[in-house]
C-alpha cells in the first residue's frame, strides 16, 4: 500500500469463550461434520484430554500425546501417520502453543480442519504463523491456512497453570501486544487489540499472581492473551521477537522465560524512539511501564537473565551480530553494538 494507508486483514474464525467453553468442543466436530477425531494433548492436559475423550464418545478416533517445543518435523511425522491410520478428519488440540504448533503443522500437511483449545497464554492459535524444527534448524513460514478455524477458550483450563507459567507465558502474551503497538504496519484495529491487551495483562496478571485461583481474573488475562496473539497475527513484530527467535534458536531456550525477560529490555531501548507509545503505555500502565513490566519480570522466581538461562557471555556478539544483519522492522535502529549492549544488560 502507498505510504500513509494501512490495511488491516483478518482471517476467518469461530472463538468460543466462557467458562466451561470446553465442554461444547463436541458440538464444534459436529459442526464440522468429523466423525473422527484426532485427540492431541500433553502430558500437563491429561485431566482435561481424558474428559474430552469420553466426551465425544465413538468420534474419538485417536490420540496422540506426544507434541515437543519448536514442532520438531519428525514428531509431526508420527503425527501424520498417526493420524492416516485413524482416518481421521479433524484434529483437537489442548495445550500450550507447542500442542496448538503440532496441530497446525499436521493441519498444514493434510488439510484437516482444527480446533485449538490453548492452556496458556502464547497465543498461537490465532496466528497463521509456524515456527518447525528440522535437524536443529528452525524456519518459520505463515500461511492462513495453519490458523485453526474454531478455537476454544476456556479459562478453566488454566487454573493448573504453575504460578512461574502464569507470569512469563503472560509476559509473552504482553510483548506482543507492545510490539503491535510501536509496529510500523499498525492499524486502528491492531491499536485497540493491543491496548485492551496492554491493559488486561497489566490488570489481572498482579491478581493472578496474588491468587491463582481467582477465575474471574484469569478469564480477563485469557482474554487479554487472545488480543495479543491477534496482535501477532495482525503485525510485523520487532526486535523483542527477533532476539526471542534468535536466541531461542541458537541456545534451544525455554520460549516463555526468554520473552519474559527480554521484554524490560527492548522497551526501554525502543520507547525512547517512540514517545507517543510510550505516553499510551504509562497511560494503561499508570506510571513508567518500563518500571512496571520490569517489577513483574523480576518477580519470576526462576531465572531472569539470559545468564540464568544459560546464554554464555561469549556468546551475546555473535546474536547480536545476526540480529543487527538482517532486522526485523522495529521502530529504533540498532547496530551491532547497540543490540550487544542490550544484550548485556539483560545477561
Ligand atoms: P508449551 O506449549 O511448550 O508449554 C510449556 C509447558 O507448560 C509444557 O510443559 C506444557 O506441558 C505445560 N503446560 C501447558 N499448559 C498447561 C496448563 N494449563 N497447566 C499446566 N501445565 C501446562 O509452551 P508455550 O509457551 O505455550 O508455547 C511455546 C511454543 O509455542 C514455542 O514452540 C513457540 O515457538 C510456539 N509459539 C508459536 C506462536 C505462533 O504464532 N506460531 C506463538 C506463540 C508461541
Amino acid at each position: 500500500a502507498p505510504s500513509g494507508v494501512t490495511v488491516h486483514q483478518t482471517l476467518p474464525r469461530r472463538v468460543l469463550a466462557g467458562l466451561g467453553a470446553r465442554h461444547e468442543i463436541p458440538a464444534e466436530t459436529e459442526r464440522l461434520g468429523a466423525e473422527r477425531v484426532l485427540l492431541v494433548s500433553t502430558r500437563s492436559s491429561r485431566g482435561p484430554a481424558d474428559e474430552l475423550a469420553a466426551a465425544l464418545g465413538s468420534s474419538l478416533a485417536a490420540r496422540f500425546d506426544g507434541p515437543v517445543v519448536h514442532t520438531p518435523v519428525e514428531v509431526t511425522r508420527e503425527a501424520v501417520a498417526a493420524a492416516e491410520r485413524a482416518g481421521a478428519d479433524c484434529v483437537v488440540a489442548i495445550g500450550g502453543g507447542s500442542a496448538i504448533g503440532l496441530a497446525k503443522a499436521l493441519s498444514g500437511r493434510t488439510a484437516l480442519p482444527q480446533i485449538a483449545v490453548p492452556t496458556t497464554y502464547a497465543g498461537s492459535e490465532v496466528t497463521p504463523n509456524l515456527g518447525e524444527t528440522e535437524n536443529g534448524v528452525k524456519t518459520t513460514r505463515r500461511d492462513p491456512a495453519l490458523a485453526p478455524g474454531t478455537v476454544v477458550y476456556d479459562a478453566e483450563l488454566t487454573l493448573t497453570l504453575p504460578k512461574g507459567l502464569t507470569l512469563t507465558s503472560a509476559l509473552n502474551a504482553l510483548a506482543h501486544a507492545i510490539e503491535a503497538l510501536w509496529a510500523r504496519d499498525a492499524t486502528a484495529a491492531s491499536d485497540g487489540l493491543a491496548a485492551e491487551s496492554v491493559d488486561g495483562v497489566l490488570t489481572t496478571l498482579p491478581v493472578v499472581l496474588a491468587d491463582p485461583d481467582d477465575i474471574a481474573a484469569r478469564e480477563r488475562l485469557q482474554s487479554s492473551a487472545w488480543l495479543a496473539g491477534l496482535c501477532l497475527a495482525q503485525t510485523r513484530m520487532g526486535l523483542h521477537h527477533q532476539l526471542a527467535h534468535v536466541l531461542g534458536g541458537t541456545f534451544d531456550l525455554p520460549h516463555a522465560e526468554l520473552h519474559a525477560l527480554l521484554l524490560p529490555h527492548v522497551m526501554g531501548f525502543n520507547l525512547p524512539a517512540v514517545p507517543r507509545t510510550g505516553e499510551r503505555l504509562a497511560r494503561i500502565a499508570g506510571g513508567d511501564p518500563v518500571a512496571a513490566v520490569a517489577r513483574l519480570a523480576r518477580s519470576h522466581e526462576g531465572p531472569t537473565t539470559l545468564g540464568e538461562l544459560g546464554v554464555p557471555s561469549d556468546g551475546l556478539r555473535a546474536a547480536a551480530e545476526r540480529v543487527a544483519a538482517a532486522p526485523y522492522p522495529n521502530p529504533r535502529e540498532a547496530d551491532a553494538d547497540e543490540v550487544t549492549e542490550l544484550l548485556r544488560q539483560a545477561w
